[in-house]
């Protein structure tokens, strides 16, 4: 809004700035309440094998469940929460509800394979410099088995410092864990050094999946990162899927996995429970 206050004028704050500023603080102090206080709350996503559409894997997403404002999605909290380093404690939350939660849905239903759970990380928490050992200790706390560990990173987190990134998902990769690129295509990482990290899956971005019936780009996109991800040896979870014309398609290309609200938005604990139990072996009944 300074800007548009107009060239050569400096302008420090106006008005709706400083409501901005005083909404932000407000924000900030409030988040730190909600991540002690027990109004986070974890959702979980069903994501399924194209062929069988089998619930194999949820993931875990965070909400906020305000006291006044109602729930409010992660898309407008998580930047804040990284900005102020509130990430830390709110994704160490995260990472040992999911894992608790996985651990529960093991021992409860006989599915086999048990349902692989997939955390997201922001930049600063996977830059923690002790990441692999909490990760290492809240799966041992939760009695989770490495293996039903999926960490999602975004492209950005890989290139802050490649070097750096590599010795990290070595070490996570050395517990057993396996490790997602997220939002695959929307950010700018490098193809060399795609090949030199110890990753498991792509995430292909749900921005790119939206066209695939109608638009040439998207569909070319897509079928080139599903071709570059079989070179690379990585697996491929398609993200964004909202109707079964994508899903044909999708599968008809080879493309390993899906999540969308064309097979499941995401849902409570409760919920996820029940799907889980009712379903056992059986394909998600798909909500259009
Ligand atoms: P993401 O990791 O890419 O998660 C997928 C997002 O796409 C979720 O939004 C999900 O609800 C939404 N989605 C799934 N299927 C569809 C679909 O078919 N159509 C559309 N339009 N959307 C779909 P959500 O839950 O609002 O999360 C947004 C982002 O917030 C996540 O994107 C992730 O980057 C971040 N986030 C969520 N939970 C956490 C967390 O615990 N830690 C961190 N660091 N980030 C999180
Ligand atoms: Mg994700
Ligand atoms: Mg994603
Ligand atoms: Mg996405």
């Amino acid at each position: 809004r300074a800007k548009a206050a107009g060239k050569g004028r400096h302008v420090i704050f106006d008005s709706s700035m400083q409501v901005d500023t005083l909404a932000r603080l407000e924000l900030e102090n409030d988040l730190r309440a909600a991540i002690d206080g027990g109004q986070l709350r974890v959702h979980y996503q069903p994501i399924v094998p194209l062929k069988s559409e089998r619930v194999t894997e949820v993931e875990a997403l965070v909400r906020w469940q305000h006291p006044t404002q109602g729930m409010i999605s992660p898309l407008d909290f998580i930047p804040l929460a990284e900005e102020t380093g509130l990430i830390i404690p709110l994704g160490l939350w995260v990472l040992k509800e999911a894992c608790r939660q996985a651990a529960i849905w093991h021992a409860q239903f006989p599915i086999d394979p048990p349902v692989v759970i997939s955390v997201n990380l922001s930049p600063r928490q996977f830059q923690m410099p002790d990441l692999a050992e909490e990760v290492e200790r809240t799966l041992q706390e939760a009695g989770l088995p490495a293996r039903y560990l999926k960490l999602e990173i975004t492209e950005g987190t890989i290139m802050l410092d490649v070097e750096a990134t590599i010795s990290t998902l070595s070490r996570l990769k050395a517990i057993g864990i396996k490790l997602a690129v997220d939002d695959f295509g929307t950010g700018y990482s490098s193809l060399a050094y795609l090949k030199r990290l110890p990753l498991d899956v792509l995430k292909i971005d749900r921005s790119f999946i939206k066209g695939i019936a109608e638009n040439a780009e998207d569909k070319a996109i897509v079928q080139a990162i599903l071709l570059l991800a079989k070179s690379l040896n990585l697996e491929v979870t398609a993200e964004g899927i909202e109707n079964a014309e994508q899903a044909a398609m999708l599968n008809s290309w080879q493309c390993e996995r899906g999540q969308g609200y064309y097979f499941a938005r995401p849902m409570e604990a409760d919920k996820a429970t029940a799907l889980l139990g009712r379903l056992g072996l059986s394909p998600l009944p798909r909500v259009a």
